[in-house]
């Protein structure tokens, strides 16, 4: 199953490619989670990467598309993967397009999430994450019961540098200038499904489930 997970950001595209990822024993592709291990790392790339992700900006296309590139090349992604987050403009989705050709393994589903721009916004400002293990958590939705630590490890939850104010509403308004095109874009080529992403975790799963079996191996 090779599939792409489209929609704004904090629409927990991320929950969803984990879950997806484990049910259908595929590879989960998370170009944020790539660009934080980089930065955390402390790499030239990560260096880098960080002055665009603080303000809310996209980092450059040919950063993100080499990184996407290698991790297709991964025996880890044989049997198939979901792309979250990725590809974020035309030209990133363009490039990914070749990539697959060359390699004979073409897309099989986009799958739109569909959530009002209110809870985006409520979503994002609620969310920490543990900068030790990084398992996520939400203050209202999806607490930790240690309060402020981390459930599974104990380390003291942090918010991420981009979602503050600011930020969030530049990531917003990059989403609807550069990565709305490619729901067109994805559309015309019949790829497109789309989830509505508002309800429960377990609801949304459900929803994304009965699109993607189909085209499991499982
Ligand atoms: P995310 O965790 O997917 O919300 O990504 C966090 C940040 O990483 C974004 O706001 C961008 O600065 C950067 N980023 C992640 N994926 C991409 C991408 N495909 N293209 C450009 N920048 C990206």
């Amino acid at each position: 199953m090779r599939v792409v997970f489209l929609g704004a950001p904090g629409v927990g595209k991320g929950t969803q490619a984990d879950r997806i990822a484990a049910q259908f024993k595929i590879a989960k592709i998370s170009t944020g989670d790539l660009l934080r291990e980089a930065v955390r790392n402390q790499t030239e790339l990560g260096r880098e990467a960080k002055r665009y992700m603080d303000q809310g900006q996209l980092v450059p296309d040919a950063v993100v598309i080499g990184l996407v590139r290698d991790k297709l090349a991964e025996p880890g992604s044989a049997n198939g993967f979901v792309l979250d987050g990725f590809p974020r403009t035309v030209p990133q989705a363009e490039a990914l397009g070749k990539v697959l050709q060359e390699t004979q393994r073409p897309l099989h589903r986009v799958v739109k999430f569909e959530v009002p721009r209110q809870d985006v916004i409520r979503r994002l400002s609620g969310r920490r994450s543990c900068p030790k293990c990084q398992a996520t958590f939400h203050v209202e939705f999806a607490p930790s019961k240690k309060g402020d630590a981390c459930d599974r490890c104990g380390e003291t939850l942090i918010q991420r540098s981009d979602d503050t104010p600011e930020a969030i509403e530049t990531r917003l308004q990059v989403f609807e200038e550069q990565t709305a095109p490619l729901i067109r874009y994805y559309a015309s080529k019949r790829l497109l499904s789309e989830v509505n992403a508002s309800g429960s975790v377990d609801a949304v799963f459900e929803a994304l489930f009965s699109v993607l079996a189909p085209y499991s191996a499982i």
